[in-house]
């Protein structure tokens, strides 16, 4: 499945639901599964918790971009088309 696909599959999904939250719940939703996120991260005793919580991420964030209108995988793919966008080599050899 690609990210085009998955965010296709939340649109069914959730889109109502989505456009009637609006922008702003719905990014307090992303917020809120990227800090549960976190916080799994911090036990780190449970891959499969873990799992879900990625899942969670991108399912909200696949939602905001439906409330967007913004094509994830055009946006994606276009910004990191197989090459750091800052220096713009494979692997990335940006200085950190
Ligand atoms: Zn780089």
């Amino acid at each position: 499945m690609h990210i085009h696909e998955f965010q296709e599959m939340m649109r069914q999904l959730y889109f109502k639901r989505d456009i009637e939250r609006g922008v702003d719940g719905t990014y307090n939703w992303l917020v809120d599964e990227v800090a549960e996120l976190g916080e799994e991260l911090k036990k780190q005793t449970d891959k499969e918790a873990t799992e879900k919580e990625f899942a969670d991420v991108i399912a909200w964030l696949a939602s905001l971009a439906n409330v967007m209108g913004i094509d994830l995988e055009k946006a994606a793919i276009s910004k990191y088309n197989l090459k750091c966008p800052k220096c713009h080599k494979a692997p990335c050899q940006c200085t950190f």
